[in-house]
């Protein structure tokens, strides 16, 4: 199954369309979201932001965060057009 909503965020990082139920679409939300921005900016996983990561992607919040990085990773190079 693709996602439109994947297809589209793949060119355009300021796409703001979410699927629901869509897993990348869940990594791409959270990487945009002020939960994650606090984290990164305190420099560890805050309460707020890990509970986001096990509500949104599921109990292995290690493993998303990883995923919630690399889409973050992802979306300020495509930003710089690169
Ligand atoms: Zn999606």
């Amino acid at each position: 199954m693709t996602c439109q909503n994947c297809a589209a965020a793949r060119t355009d990082a300021h796409w703001p369309g979410y699927q629901a139920g869509c897993r990348a679409c869940g990594v791409r939300a959270l990487a945009s979201s002020p939960a994650f921005f606090n984290a990164a900016r305190a420099g560890e996983l805050t309460p707020a932001y890990r509970a986001a990561l096990q509500a949104l992607l599921g109990e292995d919040w290690q493993v998303s965060h990883r995923e919630v990085k690399a889409e973050y990773a992802r979306l300020q190079s495509l930003k710089k057009g690169g």
